[in-house]
């Protein structure tokens, strides 16, 4: 994108032990490496985290996914990249190594600014770690883009517990509205022990403008953008309850 113009480039590709998918101690370990394309085929994502598997499908286009990685649209950190919101949504953790040695940093501490994260001058991103999907959760991404593999106007990463009809711990973090991944926390509690139905829909939706205020883009405003994050939020809800 010609952001930079760095006078030494190191190509990472050949490093093999930041690419694979594993489950180990309890979460999904995705290799820095790990393409696009491995994701979105991968059973393990299929099975442990939904949520990335249905996210995937929309970054970019075939021949992008083929070369592009996990570390690289998380280091990245574009604001409307699907990964950083659904690692947020998750509550994932980065591995990061140095020359002082590994460490590890929360999803909600990783992402700064715009295209900034917590990666500090000579770190790497090893991989990041999503805790597996428990019994009784389910992921919905939805996201709204000019064309399929565009990046996205709005989206939205949605997680949520369903026990006999009622939802909780509801996790929702938007992509495009802001300078970082957002995670709506007063959106989330409106729906609380609810049971699924138009009136806590409306609850959500209109709580969520007092969680995200987002930017307008070259084409938005951003009530535009607030409008469509809530219709985005009542299809993600919906999908949710069936
Ligand atoms: C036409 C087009 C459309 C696209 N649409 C989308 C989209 O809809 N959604 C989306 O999410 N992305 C989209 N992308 C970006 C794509 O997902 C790339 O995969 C992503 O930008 C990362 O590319 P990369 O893995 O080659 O990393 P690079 O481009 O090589 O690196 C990106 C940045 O991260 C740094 N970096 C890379 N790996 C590491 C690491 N392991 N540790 C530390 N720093 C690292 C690099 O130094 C660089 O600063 C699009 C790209 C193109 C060209």
């Amino acid at each position: 994108m010609r952001l930079s113009s760095p006078e030494l480039l190191v190509d990472i590709t050949g490093l093999k032990e930041l690419s694979g998918i594993r489950v180990q101690n309890g979460v999904l370990r995705i290799g820095a490496l790990t393409r696009h394309c491995d994701i979105e085929r991968s059973t393990e994502v299929a099975r442990h985290v939904p949520l990335l598997a249905q996210a995937v499908v929309h970054v970019a286009h075939v021949a992008i996914r083929n070369a592009g990685t996990l570390g690289g649209s998380i280091a990245l950190a574009d604001p409307a990249a699907e990964y950083p919101a659904c690692a947020l949504a998750l509550d994932a953790t980065f591995v990061i190594a140095g020359a002082s040695g590994e460490r590890r940093v929360a999803a909600r501490d990783f992402f700064r600014a715009l295209y900034s994260t917590a990666l500090g001058s000579g770190e790497l991103l090893l991989a990041a770690e999503f805790p597996l999907l428990e019994p009784g959760y389910r992921s919905a991404f939805i996201e709204l883009a000019r064309r399929h593999g565009d990046y996205a106007i709005v989206g939205v990463a949605a997680h949520v517990r369903v026990e006999r009809s009622m939802m909780s711990d509801l996790r929702l973090a938007y992509l495009g509205v802001g300078a970082t991944p957002v995670r709506a926390r007063r959106a989330a509690a409106a729906l609380e022990g609810k049971v699924y139905g138009p009136q806590v829909v409306a609850a959500v939706q209109d709580a969520l403008g007092k969680d995200i205020d987002p930017m307008p883009d070259l084409y938005h405003s951003g009530a535009t953008k607030l409008h469509l994050a809530r219709v985005l939020t009542g299809r993600a809800l919906a999908a949710l309850a069936q």
